[in-house]
């Protein structure tokens, strides 16, 4: 029955472009820039810009920011490396802010 409505995706909310799946959601419980954030193990059809040292509330990490590839918006970021032993599980992972992003056929 999944083939017959597709995969859960979520999208820009700027252009619509497909850039994750709800089935690669680890957590919903992230907290972003702007609000609530989900963390996924893949994302798609975005870039990733320079990385940077970030001290965040969980400690510091080795992040860069993550932008639509069509439109360019900024959609939040991806773990790169974790400092701390029991963030390791976060690298190589994205947060994606719940505000960036919209349901797409579901
Ligand atoms: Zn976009």
């Amino acid at each position: 029955m999944a083939e017959l409505v597709g995969p859960r995706l979520y999208s820009c909310c700027n252009c619509r472009n497909h850039v994750c799946l709800h089935d690669d959601i680890i957590s919903k419980a992230f907290q972003g820039k702007t609000g609530r954030a989900f963390l996924f193990s893949h994302a798609m059809n975005v870039l990733a810009g320079p990385k940077e040292d970030r001290q965040l509330m969980t400690g510091l990490h080795t992040v860069c920011d993550i932008y639509c590839r069509d439109c360019r918006e900024v959609l939040g970021w991806k773990y790169e490396r974790a400092y701390e032993e029991t963030e390791k599980y976060k690298e190589g992972k994205f947060i994606l802010e719940k505000s960036k992003i919209v349901k797409e056929n579901w």
